[in-house]
């Protein structure tokens, strides 16, 4: 088994403009390469869980979802980080839909954990927002930390 960092998008990975759907709009949060190429050094696998009610709105679709995370994953392969789409999860619901994948909901923590045999209780979660930790937490995983949105990721040693 292995254990996951489990990372939020929007505020964590990328600065939250709100409903960042455009390369042009997708800024890193200074530092967050580095944090992630460490903690994988360290032997996490980095796991993106999103939640992206825009595309339940319909201020941009599933296509440009992936375009934007082809992007950020070939960014983060620059920086020497292993990652590829079967580590990006994310919810397009809007949250009136009732769907289990929406965090708070663990659903996408629980699909990772399937899709990668990974160890929750091992495991990391990094969020800007109450509903991820909530989420992180109905999952099992065993250390969560919320940070500021769009700040760098400081005092966090894994
Ligand atoms: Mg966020
Ligand atoms: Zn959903």
């Amino acid at each position: 088994m292995r254990r996951a960092l489990f990372l939020d998008r929007d505020g964590v990975i990328n600065i939250d403009h709100g409903y960042v759907s455009r390369v042009e709009d997708f800024e890193f949060v200074p530092g967050v390469l580095t944090f992630i190429k460490t903690a994988q050094e360290k032997g996490y696998l980095p796991i993106v869980v999103t939640n992206q009610s825009g595309i339940g709105r319909g201020y941009y679709d599933e296509a440009d979802f992936w375009r934007l995370s082809e992007y950020m994953m070939e960014r983060m392969r620059e920086e020497g980080i292993k990652i590829d789409k079967e580590q990006i999860f994310f919810c397009p619901h809007r949250s009136d839909e009732g769907c289990d994948c929406r965090k708070p909901k663990p659903g996408m923590l629980l699909s990772a954990q399937k899709r990668f045999d990974i160890d929750m209780a091992q495991s990391v979660m990094i969020g800007d927002k109450e509903r991820d930790i909530e989420a992180a937490r109905q999952a099992g995983v065993g250390q969560s930390f919320l940070v500021e949105p769009n700040r760098p990721i400081d005092g966090i040693i894994l």
